[in-house]
């Protein structure tokens, strides 16, 4: 349809609204041929005009660049004044700098968006290198510091305390180098999950006991079964993540709800923390994005962007919104497995 972009003058309805073919600028539209009309034929209905607006003569060319079209520009004449052919002509050749005007003006608009968003990654990029420096940082400290006081002690107590902190801080090392490799490895190829029929719930009360032990309790809210077609290790980490962010960002007690609804299967995490601020809903699945970048929780923003990326390699979708009473939900939908598959032999986790 064509609407009102730019007027210039009275009797021109802004909100006006017309389909390709309706009035005048609408057959322009559709014809792409440059119209004349004479007094007789110049009516307030055939201009799209206000009723009470009287015109003399009106025409109307189209905007095309590239074979594209990209409007119609309508001149009105007052009442005893009547266009002939060659304001015509003199109209169609400004119509066509018009045209590519315009067209430059969309590409330099399109052009710079792109550079910055350029601009933007690059950005992410360099904190991102800045905050896994830091996050490296932390535990290898630790690390030496703990094997330099074990290098200082006889007590035996004492050393096994601080073999404790190394096996710690290696642990976490390894988890974040894992993290960073698997981020990498989405980046480079669509992953082919191996998708089976899984009992969601299983899986679930499997997670929130690890997750218990890992000191992140959670309450489960699940039916008897519910089987999805997925792939278990991608959605125990897509849990496990969901979970500890929930702990990590925001406040106890974390909830996890599974949900059949006809053909999709929603697994909800919830927290009563703060929540997340409606602009930052899509952009937090963004690889490298942090909320608060300088803030005093550990982390490389990566966590999010994996999860999209597994629950999409399973079909699914993942989204956040706030919980009924506050918190942040994040919701992840699966596809519900089929009657064949409820009945088929589910894998075990
Ligand atoms: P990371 O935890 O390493 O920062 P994520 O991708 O897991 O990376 O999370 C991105 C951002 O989303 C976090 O930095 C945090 O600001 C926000 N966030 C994630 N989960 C929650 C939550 N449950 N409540 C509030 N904010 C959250």
């Amino acid at each position: 349809s064509l609407r009102v972009v730019a007027v210039r003058g009275e009797g021109i309805d802004r909100e006006l609204r017309l389909r390709l073919g309706q009035a005048i600028p609408g057959r322009v539209a559709q014809t792409r041929e440059p119209l004349l009309v004479p007094p007789t034929l110049a009516t307030s209905d055939a201009c799209g005009t206000a009723p009470d607006f009287e015109i003399g003569s009106a025409m109307c060319v189209p905007l095309v660049n590239r074979g594209q079209l990209l409007g119609v520009l309508t001149i009105l004449a007052a009442t005893g004044v009547e266009f002939e052919d060659e304001d015509l002509d003199i109209l169609s050749l400004f119509a066509e700098s018009v045209a590519a005007a315009i067209a430059k003006a969309g590409l330099y608009e399109a052009e710079r968006a792109n550079v910055a968003k350029l601009l933007e990654s690059d950005r992410m990029k360099s904190q991102f290198v800045a905050s896994v420096s830091h996050e490296l940082r932390t535990p290898i400290t630790s690390i030496r510091g703990a094997v330099a006081a074990s290098r200082r002690t006889d007590v035996p107590e004492q050393r096994e305390e601080l073999l404790d902190v190394v096996d710690r801080q290696s642990g976490r090392l390894q988890a974040m180098v894992e993290e960073m490799l698997v981020a990498a490895r989405m980046q480079e190829e669509a992953s082919r999950p191996t998708m089976g029929s899984i009992d969601l719930c299983e899986l679930v009360r499997v997670t929130a006991m690890d997750s218990e032990l890992a000191n992140r309790p959670v309450s489960l809210e699940l039916p008897e079964r519910a089987v999805v077609r997925a792939e278990p290790e991608a959605v125990r980490r897509i849990l496990t993540n969901l979970i500890e962010n929930a702990h990590k960002y925001g406040v106890a007690p974390v909830r996890v709800a599974v949900q059949v609804a006809d053909e999709q299967v929603v697994i909800s995490v919830i927290d009563r923390g703060p929540g997340i601020a409606p602009d930052q809903r899509e952009r937090i699945f963004e690889r490298f994005y942090r909320v608060d970048p300088n803030g005093t929780k550990p982390g490389m923003g990566l966590g999010l962007s994996i999860v999209r990326g597994l629950v999409e390699s399973c079909g699914g979708t993942v989204w956040v919104e706030d919980a009924p009473g506050g918190g942040a939900a994040f919701r992840v939908s699966l596809r519900a497995g089929t009657t064949a598959d409820q009945r088929a032999e589910v894998v075990h986790v």
